[in-house]
């Protein structure tokens, strides 16, 4: 829905196909970042996804003592996407707001409780083939299907296992009463036998996942649920919204396009929710193949080769970074670990497009010119980011000094999903 959001607004025609009815009523992801804030602006759809956030505060990790062994604390001010560092969100309330923005254009349609069963192609585009025994027709493909993609597996596909796989209990309770005593940070809960993780959810949400043994013997019901989570909270405070086991997995497709086909999100790549970055990493696949579609569509120069190669390695830092979380949650005992703190990453693209000298490839702040966000004023299209005035085709924004300072350079042309292309010294 995100991308057919980004291609409706670039006046592309989309079809979205969903098997489900009706839209998944229940909290999955918790946390996303300003960079996925910069991508629903993109969308234009800031405004729409807020109302569904709060600021993160960011994460505390606790030894068995409650001694804070990792302490990623969030900048508490707009950082340099031009958004906060970190949001806490109502997962159905974001997914509303991208199903109501799709009703501005005539030109994308979402077909809900249809299956696509088939998926074939030539040298002109896809066929899709729907369970209600209709066929799409498309130029391109996205497969956005999720962990268990049916895409995927049509196109022979294999995902490369990256080696954790862990069963955990996910539980999102809705309080009855105020606990300040919770507190606003997440907290994972490190610990060699029964490791947990604590989330601050907006307005009354709080979530716990609570790790399972390997051996156990069927599903915790209710009554196990409530003892495990005893040391927090009790049913006198808090109503159980719903349970669920998930296996957290990691593993990265071997390869994220076939032809006209492409994949992304959770059917391209899977890691442990750990950072809060599954669902983060689908929008920036979006981001980046959003506006390489467009361009594709419209005529201009076939930049598609670039999106695996600029996409896959960036996901596998993070996923190395979550795995290697896992296992710090997952062994840590009280007094083995000393006190540190922890940033946030923001990795630079694979090789794609443009030089990798310097800040090619990387991030590009998003500044203000005056009361407009930079990508808005270049309208979601490439612009240039310069210390000062300078002279050129592309719409101009002049600020970052510090930030074009510290890289050596006097201005950089930032793509439409917010990375730099080029870079002048
Ligand atoms: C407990 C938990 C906590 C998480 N917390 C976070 C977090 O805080 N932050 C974060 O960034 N990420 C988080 N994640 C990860 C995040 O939920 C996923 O990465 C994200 O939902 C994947 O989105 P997706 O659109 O790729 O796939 P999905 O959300 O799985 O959507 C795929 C869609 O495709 C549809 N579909 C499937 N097959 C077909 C078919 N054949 N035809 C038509 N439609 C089909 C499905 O019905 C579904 O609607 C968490 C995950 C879990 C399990």
């Amino acid at each position: 829905m995100l991308l057919g959001n980004l291609l409706g607004r670039r006046g592309i025609s989309v079809a979205i196909i969903e098997k489900q009815p009706k839209p998944y009523n229940l909290p999955r992801a918790v946390h996303f970042d300003g960079e996925a804030m910069r991508v629903f602006q993109a969308a234009g759809l800031a405004e729409q996804v807020l109302p569904h956030t709060m600021v993160g505060r960011g994460m505390l990790f606790k030894d068995t003592h409650d001694n804070v062994v990792v302490d990623w604390s969030r900048d508490q001010e707009i950082g340099p996407m031009g958004w906060y560092e970190s949001y806490r969100c109502h997962q159905p309330g974001i997914e509303d707001a991208l199903r109501v923005g799709l009703d501005r254009f005539d030109h994308v349609s979402l077909h809900q409780g249809v299956a696509v069963e088939g998926i074939s192609q030539d040298d002109e585009g896809v066929t899709v083939d729907l369970s209600d025994g209709r066929a799409v027709r498309a130029k391109y493909a996205v497969g956005a299907d999720g962990a268990n993609s049916f895409v995927l597996s049509a196109l022979g596909i294999r995902l490369d296992d990256l080696g954790f796989k862990e069963d955990w209990l996910v539980v999102d309770l809705i309080l009855k009463q105020p606990r300040p005593d919770l507190g606003d940070y997440s907290v994972q809960f490190c610990d060699p036998v029964n490791s947990a993780t604590y989330v601050r959810g907006v307005g009354d949400r709080r979530r716990w996942e609570l790790r399972l043994p390997d051996d156990r013997a069927g599903e915790p019901d209710a009554a196990e649920i409530w003892q495990r989570l005893s040391r927090w909270i009790t049913p006198t405070d808090a109503e159980l919204e719903r349970d669920a086991v998930y296996t957290f997995r990691s593993c990265v497709a071997e390869k994220w396009r076939d032809g006209r086909v492409f994949l992304v999100g959770d059917a391209a790549h899977q890691m442990p929710p750990f950072m809060g970055q599954g669902m983060c990493a689908g929008i920036r696949d979006v981001a980046n193949l959003g506006w390489k579609l467009a361009q594709v569509l419209d005529g201009g120069e076939d930049v598609l080769w670039s999106y695996e190669s600029e996409r896959e390695p960036h996901i596998r830092q993070f996923i190395e970074l979550t795995v290697s979380l896992g296992k710090l949650i997952n062994q840590t005992a009280a007094g083995e670990t000393p006190k540190g703190k922890m940033q946030s990453i923001w990795p630079e693209l694979g090789a794609g497009l443009g030089s990798r000298v310097g800040v090619g490839g990387a991030l590009a702040p998003q500044v203000r010119a005056g009361d407009v966000l930079a990508d808005d004023v270049a309208k979601q299209g490439f612009y240039v980011l310069a210390a000062r005035e300078v002279e050129s085709d592309l719409p101009v924004v002049v600020g970052a000094q510090d930030w074009l300072a510290q890289h050596g350079v006097a201005a950089v042309v930032v793509r439409p999903d917010g990375y730099v292309l080029e870079v002048f010294a």
